[in-house]
Parts: C-alpha cells; structure tokens; sequence
C-alpha cells in the first residue's frame, strides 16, 4: 500500500488505473479505524480493481468548540489496518494541502443540510460537502463508498453527487455494531465505563421502534413517544433529537410509508453519537 499526500500525484495515479482499464473505488474517512471502516475498504476491496481510502480529519466539518483538537489519531495502526484489508492508496494529505492559502469556496446542499444533525451543527455538512467534493476531483473513482451509520450525511453526499453531476456512484453500506448493538464509532473512545453502557440505549430505542413497525404500527408520534421513553429510562443520555422521515430527502413523516429513516443524536457524558436504521415499507 502507497502513502500519498499531494493531491496532484493522487489524481495522476487514480488517472493512470482507470487508464489502464482498472475500476476505482474510494473511501473517505477521517482514521481511527474500527469495524466499520474496516467493512467499508472490504467492500471496496471485492467490487474494485484498485481502492483509495482518504485519511483526513476535516478542520472545516468542526464548529469551534467541537472536538477538533481531540478527536483520536493513530496513523500508524490506521496504516496497519487499512493495508491489511488490500488497500491500494491511504491518501492523507495535510489541512494546507486540502485548504490552501485563499481557498473560498465551498458546497451547500440545501435543506438536507439544515434539519437534524445540521440544525444543531451549523455548517457542519457544508464542511462534509465540499471536502467530499474535493475528493470526488482529487480521487476520480467509479464508486464511492460511505456508512449508513451516517444517514444524513449519505443523503447529502447523495444530493450533491446527482446535483452537481459527479460521475461516481455512491454505495451505502451498513452500520457495523459492537455485541451489545452500540453503532461503532471514532467518538466511542470518549465514553466512561458507565456511559458506554448507558449508550446502548439508542440502540435499544431503535430496536423498540422496529418492534412497534414489525407488529404494524405506522403512526410516527407513537414511534417516537416509545423511542423517547427508551432513552429518558437512561439518565446518562441526553437525546437531542429523533427524526422519523423519508431516506432520501430527509422529509419528516407522520405517517410511515415507503422507504422511512429513524434517525437519533444524543449526547453521552464527553460524546456526541447518533445512530438510525432504515425500514423498507409498503
Ligand atoms: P468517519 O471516519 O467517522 O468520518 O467515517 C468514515 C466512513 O465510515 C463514513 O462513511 C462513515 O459513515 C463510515 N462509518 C463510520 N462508522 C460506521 C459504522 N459503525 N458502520 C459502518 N460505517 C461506518
């Protein structure tokens, strides 16, 4: 596996393969592997002839305030890792190399980018977008590869890829979970013992909310109301919101149809964590 930190010498490389008749995939992450990363270079990895995985953590997804300065880094067992799983190129540029002097540009989606976790996080998928976008030039892959854990944030990659006409197809691959149903995470290193536990919960709420679908409830209120008893039963997590809405625009619901997302943020001591699953229904 090449370590590559110059977009420039990115781009010629992933010209060159595709070139040479070779399928791309790319799979971009901000490091500090877990299972879930793991699961989506392994993805790649079967469906493309050569897989980019991006390393960056990126400044501008961060409000100030945010845990910027201490999310975890550990380049060198990300290097392990990703080689391991038959990763061609781990791309990790420096934030001068990704934001150079005068750089003024940026990508909104909007709407999708506003309600859920971007009401709370004000700019924080216009940073998602136009680092994505960056990469999507910087890494010409014929696919790209993104978690579903992250729900919001595949719909506003999603709307920007068919917006703006990137010829790359997203691929959505699913939420990789601890034994206990916690969603895997960076974030999870920040969770106390006792709030690790406690942080379950939104699975647990999620899982009560697929009951109530199973057994053919369709009312969105009466979802929510059992989501929320689940998690106020735990008073180590705080919820910040429930989104019950459509999986590809984000509309909210009353009534539950189609192809429906159930999407959560909390907070748990330090950790901000979020987590959804998705119901394909008539
Ligand atoms: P991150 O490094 O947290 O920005 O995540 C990089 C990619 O990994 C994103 O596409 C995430 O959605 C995906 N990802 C993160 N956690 C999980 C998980 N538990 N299962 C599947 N994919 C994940």
């Amino acid at each position: 596996m090449e370590i590559v930190r110059e977009p420039a010498e990115m781009r010629r490389i992933v010209e060159l393969a595709r070139a040479r008749g070779k399928t791309v995939g790319l799979v971009p992450t901000m490091g500090f592997f877990h299972r879930g990363h793991l699961e989506l270079m392994r993805r790649a990895v079967a469906e493309c002839d050569e897989v980019v995985v991006t390393l960056f953590v990126n400044p501008t997804q961060f409000a100030p305030g945010d845990d910027l300065a201490d999310y975890p880094r550990d380049f060198d067992r990300d290097r392990r890792l990703a080689e391991s799983e038959g990763v061609s190129y781990l791309f990790a540029p420096g934030p001068g190399e990704i934001y150079p002097r005068g750089f003024a540009t940026s990508v909104e989606v909007e709407g999708l980018s506003s309600v859920m976790c971007g009401a709370g996080r004000p700019g924080h998928f216009q940073g998602v977008a136009t680092v994505v976008a960056k990469l999507f030039n910087i890494v010409p892959a014929q696919a790209a590869y993104f978690g579903q854990k992250d729900a919001q944030q595949l719909a506003v990659i999603g709307a920007m890829a068919r917006d703006l006409n990137f010829p790359v197809v997203i691929k959505a691959v699913p939420t990789m979970r601890e034994d206990d149903g916690l969603a895997m995470s960076s974030r999870n290193v920040y969770l106390e013992p006792e709030e690790r536990e406690a942080a379950t919960a939104l699975f647990h709420s999620l899982t009560a909310a697929r009951e109530l679908i199973c057994s053919g409830e369709r009312d969105a209120s009466v979802i929510r109301e059992a989501i929320g008893e689940v998690i106020s039963a735990e008073p180590l997590v705080s919820l910040e919101y429930v989104s019950i809405c459509g999986n590809i625009y984000l509309e909210p619901l009353s009534e539950l149809s189609g192809e429906v997302l159930i999407a959560l943020a909390a907070r748990v001591g330090k950790a901000r964590l979020i987590d959804n699953m998705v119901f394909e229904l008539g």
